[in-house]
């Protein structure tokens, strides 16, 4: 046995070659470690962490978690860099664009690069290929950064099944008329493990929007031709985005994995938190029980792993 992980409220690793604990943190993370103690550094530094979707989110969570401590990074996306990224992709330069680089090497070269000892391992194909599983069970906490709801749809379901905790983030801006106060604009953060809610009962998730990008990305043909009857959905632009606030919602998903760690904020831990920008408040939205979510309020499933087969449960 390698590593025991307790989730819950708290994060707490047991390692055998933790040691005592007194260990030292390298001298570059001494300013935090009078904040926390080196045990963050040392728990960080010793979770395997997945991030998937190496977007305007995605980029500044691995840069922050670099930056804190982590060592073992696993990115996911199959995206190249454009330059309509460039305003909000951390680590990415013109250049980048110009080659069309592959994201997560923009981001895994950016955080290697730091010299704090992190490495990236680079996972090219869409987080739902069968290729990506092994790198994604071998997490021990993954963030979700993808504004992709099939995506979203398989990480909600792996948290609870492999017991992965899974930290999701998304944000929303309704714009006005330039000069006009917006209608929202909102940063989320939500965390997903077996007793916590899901994403399907926090109506984060869209299942119409999810099949939509399912049949896209399986069958381009038909997906066409059901986009031109209108029978499919979210196939909208691009969305509203600003760094400043996908970076802040980066920051307050870094800030739950910190506070599980550390247990050092007196409010506690938050399952759900929207922060609206536009109100300057943070907001703790709940959700009623139904006793109907067969992944969240249905225990049966919860944990079992590769016994579930096929993987997820899912047929096909
Ligand atoms: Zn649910």
């Amino acid at each position: 046995m390698e590593q025991v992980t307790v989730i819950g409220d708290r994060l707490t690793i047991h390692r055998p070659w933790n040691g005592d604990g007194t260990a030292s943190a390298p001298e570059a993370f001494h300013r935090q470690g009078l904040a926390f103690g080196d045990v963050l550094y040392r728990d960080v530094s010793s979770l395997r962490v997945g991030i998937v979707g190496c977007g305007a989110t995605g980029s500044a969570t691995a840069m922050l978690l670099a930056r804190l401590g982590a060592q073992r990074l696993i990115l996911f996306d199959p995206d190249r860099v454009e330059h309509t990224n460039l305003s909000r992709l951390q680590g990415a330069t013109h250049q980048d664009a110009d080659r069309q680089r592959l994201k997560v090497d923009v981001v895994g070269d950016m955080v290697e690069g730091f010299g704090l000892g992190a490495r990236a391992v680079r996972i090219t194909e869409w987080v739902g290929h069968p290729s990506a599983r092994d790198a994604l069970k071998s997490c021990d906490i993954i963030f979700g950064c993808t504004d992709d709801h099939d995506g979203r749809t398989l990480l909600n379901r792996l948290a609870f099944i492999y017991a992965i905790p899974v930290i999701d983030m998304g944000i929303r801006i309704d714009p006005r008329d330039p000069g006009q106060p917006v209608r929202e604009a909102a940063g989320r953060v939500t965390v997903l493990q077996p007793g916590a809610r899901c994403l399907m009962c926090r109506r984060v998730i869209n299942g119409r929007r999810a099949a939509s990008e399912h049949l896209e990305r399986t069958n381009p043909g038909e997906y066409e031709r059901q986009a031109r009857e209108g029978y499919v959905v979210g196939v909208a632009g691009p969305n509203p985005a600003v760094v400043h606030l996908t970076t802040d919602v980066a920051a307050m998903a870094v800030d739950e994995l910190v506070h599980r760690l550390s247990g050092y904020r007196a409010a506690g831990s938050c399952d759900h938190r929207v922060r609206q920008f536009h109100m300057m408040a943070d907001r703790q939205p709940g959700t009623a029980e139904t006793g109907e979510c067969r992944i969240c309020e249905d225990p049966r499933d919860w944990s079992k792993g590769d016994s579930l087969q096929p993987f997820l449960g899912r047929i096909g």
